[in-house]
Parts: structure tokens; sequence; C-alpha cells
């Protein structure tokens, strides 16, 4: 077992995925200094609590002014850790973030104004009930390099909003980003140590799970997810998990051909198919499955692979070698069981250390691991379908239920069948963009989590409720307090009667008895 010492020289290096250039060293934060920093928060956050929603809310406005301003650095700085192109580092990080600040700033009053309970049982309508909405305290957040800047800030402009403070363990590979987030932050206004990163490895993340904080919110693989909700079981700590995907896409009979072949093929190699939300496994009704996978084999040979700087650049490397080998593996036993290589099907080290070819894969089956295990690499992997019902059960026969989406040209029809579809999402003649709607939340069900991040129900997770009851009639004992005896029981009994007796007449009946429990306290 590796000593604090030995932890606290380890380094993290961040290198450019495309090019294999290091581009810095890092020390990991050891044990220590994790909770040397949680500590700091726990003692910060009560003060940004106090500050005052206005306030805070004003600090994200001036975080959103900053953003827009360095928005060319900051999609150049992704580029360069992550890989993904220049374009994809604007659209799904700078722009979700932004949208986010904005859904934030315009909702996070409404959200946490209190809200009025209304009591509808009869003998609880002399008191007045209030949910309240609290910071939890320090919130941990534990982010993947995949979208390195969006997932981190939307998570912790919510729990910023809220008045948590924060403390972020970055991706090991994209640590850069991580402490970008930070500066901006900073500069915005947020304190030093309301919003804090610890840079390092798993053992980084698993002394911020081991430390004083208040909850954790981890986006990463199934595999480290249970390790963490397990460990998190052992406290007790609350854990928004947002977890892996292996997402439908559902091609109906009678969808529009050219559209849904281009969808398919932007939502296979988006961010080179490292996206949760990616389309990782594709159904296709017969009459249209062999014009579509014609479709999409030529629209993926007119993809441009290449450096994410590269303005003409569509799909970019992938993080590392290890990811590259997880794609190799299961389109190598894809092929072996039977499935044809219609498009890529092999590295480009060409390239570079980290390129995949975008692939189209046809008559996968799900005796394959390709259709059963998360492959987070350009593969768009083809299969045909009978009829909607087999559709729909194709879909739901999954470990994972992130999102689906399904294609047709009847709404209701896509409606109907979106319903049957066992996920967090279900986008209708769209795939991914859920990922953008401020409002609508994200997450999963089955082995792809627990919990939602993005929209209010995002907000919701940032927050403890408190329920806040007061009597109206402080001067009067409650007629269910002491005095028990035959006469109290009778009179019970008719008070239930009066409130759920069927028929006006039995009610009303037993109204008499009932209220003279009101004037026989006797204790
Ligand atoms: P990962 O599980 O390897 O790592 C995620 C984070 O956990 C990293 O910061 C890592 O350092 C940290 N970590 C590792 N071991 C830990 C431990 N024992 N305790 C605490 N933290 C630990 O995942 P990854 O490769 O970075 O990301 C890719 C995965 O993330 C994919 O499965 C993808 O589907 C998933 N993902 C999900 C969503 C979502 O919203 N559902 C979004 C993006 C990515």
């Amino acid at each position: 077992m590796a000593t604090d010492l030995e932890i606290a020289v380890r380094k993290v290096v961040s290198t450019n995925p495309a090019t294999g250039e290091r581009l810095r060293e890092i020390d990991c934060a050891s044990p220590t200094q994790v909770q040397r920093v949680v500590s700091r928060a726990g003692e910060a956050q009560p003060a940004w609590a106090a500050l005052g929603l206005k306030k805070r809310t004003a600090i994200l406005g001036q975080f959103q002014h900053l953003l827009l301003e360095k928005k060319v650095e900051i999609a150049t700085l992704i580029t360069r850790e992550a890989g993904k192109p220049y374009v994809e580092a604007l659209l799904t990080e700078v722009l979700v973030v932004l949208d986010a600040t904005r859904f934030l700033i315009e909702n996070a009053h409404g959200f946490l104004r209190p809200e009025r309970v209304p009591h509808g049982g009869l003998a609880m309508k002399a008191k007045t009930g209030h949910l309240l909405r609290e910071p939890h305290g320090v919130i941990g957040i534990v982010s993947p390099w995949n979208y390195p800047f969006s997932i981190p800030a939307v998570e912790a402009l919510a729990a910023l909003v809220t008045g948590n403070a924060v403390v972020l363990k970055p991706s090991e590979f994209t640590s850069l980003v991580g402490l970008e987030l930070a500066s901006l932050l900073h500069a915005s206004g947020v304190p030093q140590a309301v919003f804090q990163v610890v840079v390092g490895d798993g053992a980084a993340g698993a002394a911020l799970l081991d430390s004083p904080i208040d909850k954790l919110v981890f986006t990463g693989s199934v595999a480290t997810g249970k390790r963490v909700a397990q460990a998190a079981a052992t406290r007790l700590l609350p854990v928004l998990l947002e977890l892996g995907g292996k997402d439908p896409m559902l091609v109906l009979d009678d969808a529009d051909l050219e559209v849904a072949s281009s969808a398919a093929v932007w939502g296979a190699f988006l961010n080179a198919g490292q996206t949760c939300l990616s389309v990782e496994r594709c159904y296709v009704h017969r009459s249209l499955y062999e014009p579509f996978l014609e479709t999409c084999v030529e629209k993926t040979g007119k993809l441009r692979v290449g450096h994410g700087l590269d303005p003409e650049t569509e799909i970019g490397p992938m993080i590392h070698d290890r990811q590259l080998r997880v794609v190799e593996e299961q389109v190598n036993e894809a092929k072996a069981l039977g499935a044809r290589v219609l498009a890529g099907g092999s590295p480009l080290p060409e390239l570079g250390p980290h390129f995949y070819a975008p692939t189209v894969l046809a008559d996968v089956t799900h005796a394959m691991r390709i259709m059963r295990e998360e492959t987070f690499g350009p593969v768009l992997s083809v299969a045909p379908f009978a009829d909607d019902e087999e559709a729909i059960r194709l879909a739901n026969d999954s470990d994972f239920g992130l999102a689906a989406s399904v294609w047709t040209r009847d709404g209701q029809r896509g409606e109907a069948v979106a319903r049957r579809i066992v996920a967090g999402t279900v986008m209708v003649n769209d795939t991914i963009s859920c990922f953008g709607i401020s409002e609508a939340p994200h997450g999963g069900v089955k082995a792809s989590g627990i919990g939602r991040a993005h929209g209010r129900s995002g907000m919701e997770e940032m927050v403890r409720v408190k329920y806040l009851d007061t009597d109206r009639l402080p001067r009067v004992k409650k007629v269910w307090w002491y005095g028990y005896g035959a006469s109290f029981a009778r009179q019970m009994e008719a008070f239930i009667d009066f409130q759920f007796a069927r028929g006006l007449g039995k009610r009303l009946k037993s109204l008499p008895k009932s209220a003279g429990a009101l004037l026989d306290r006797k204790v």
C-alpha cells in the first residue's frame, strides 16, 4: 500500500492525445492535502451561503461574461488536452456551460424560494408548511475526461448557486481544463476556498470520497461508479452517479433515411464516439436496412479525421491507448462472430498514436460485446429489426439505460415507442442534443446511474430539503395528545368517518361526535 508521502510525489501527466505531446506534469494531491482542501472548503461555505442568492447569481453572471470573452482560449485548451475538434469544444462544452449559467441565473431564485406546502388532511389544516432548500455544505465532484469542461462546470455552478462549496477532482487526463475552470470561477468572484481543485488519479478521487464532504457528484464508468457507491455506503454519503451508456437508436420504417443516416453517423462519431450519449446501438427496420447502411458508409467516407485544431477536422483522436484497445477488441470480436465491416475497422497510426477510423459494422447481434458493453469509440453498429415490438425489445435488452432515440415521420408514433423504452431520456428525431437543453434533466436508469444533473433536477441534487412547519393555533392543545380512553376512541372513529366515509350523509352524521374531541382535552 502506498504511504501518504509516496502518493504526494506522484504526478499526472497532461498529454495531447492527437500527438502524444506532454503538455504539463502536475503533482497529485495526497490524501492529507485532500483532507485539508475539504476542511478549508467547509470553513468557507457558511459565508458563501450567507452572501445571498443575489450576489451569487451576480458572480455567475460575471463567470458567463468571462467565459464568453475567453471562449476561443478555453475551447482551444479543451481540444489540446482532450483531442476533440475545436468546433465540438465550442458547442458541446463552452456553449453548454454558457446556457447552463443562463438557466441557473434565471431559475435559482424561484427554486430556492421557500415553497408553500398546502395541507389537505383536516387535522393538519391549522398549520402552515414550507419546503426550504438548503445547501449540503461541501460538494465533491469527480469528473471524466470526455467532457472535461461542461460536465464539472454545469455541476459546480448548480452547487455554487445553491450555496455549496465545491472541491473538484478532474480526470487525470484533463487536469489543465479543470484548473482553467477554477481560474475562471475565481476571476468571476468565487472565493478561492469555495471552489478548489485537487489534481490526481483514482487515488485522489478515493481520498475525496474519504474526506468530510457532504455529497459526492460522480461522473464516470460503471466500474468506478460501483466502487464509489460502495465506499459512500459505509458512511451513508449521498451520491449522484452519472455512469456509462449503450444508447440505442431506433430507425422505424417511416423514418427519413437521409436525415436518420446523418444523425447516426454524427451520433456515433461525435467526440470520436467518446460520449456517454453516443449512438452505440443502431436498429433499423428491415425495409430500410441496406439503403441505410449504404448511405451511412457513403457519409462516413466523407468525414475528415485529424487533429482537432485543424478547422477541417470532424473526428479527432481517442483519449488514450487503453480506450483504443477496447474498441479494437470489440470490433475484432464482432468480426469474428459474423459482423460485416463496411467502413473503417482499424486504427490509423499514420495520423498519430490514438486515431481509429470511423467504422460502420452491419449485422451485429446481442451475442457480441459491441452490443452489450460500452464501446466508447467511433463505431456505428447496425442491426435490422422486423417490427416496432422487436425494436423496443432490442432497445431494452441492455444493462444500461442512459438515453435513446426514435426516428419516424410520425411524431405520435415516435412518442408511443419512446414511452416504452427504459432510459433516462428518449429523443424523437434527434440524438445527444438533450445534453445541451439546460432545462432537461440528464441521467440514467439501470447501470447508467442514480440521480440527475442539469435543469431543476440538477439543482435539486445540490440541496437538502427541510420541511418547516408552524402551527397557527399555538395556544391550543392538539386533539391527538394524551387523554386517551373509550370516549376519545369513539370520537376518533367518528373523526375518521367524517373525513373518509362514503356518502355525505354518513360523513355529516359523524360530525357532532368527532367535534366533541375538541372540547374534551384532559391532559
Ligand atoms: P473512470 O470511471 O475511469 O474515471 C472517472 C473519474 O473517477 C476520474 O476522475 C478518475 O480519476 C476517478 N476515479 C477513478 N477511480 C476512483 C475511485 N476509486 N474513487 C473515486 N474516483 C475515482 O471514467 P472515465 O474513463 O474518466 O470516463 C468515461 C466514462 O464516463 C464512460 O463510461 C462514460 O460513459 C462515462 N460518462 C458518463 C456521463 C454521464 O453523464 N452519464 C458523462 C460522461 C462520461
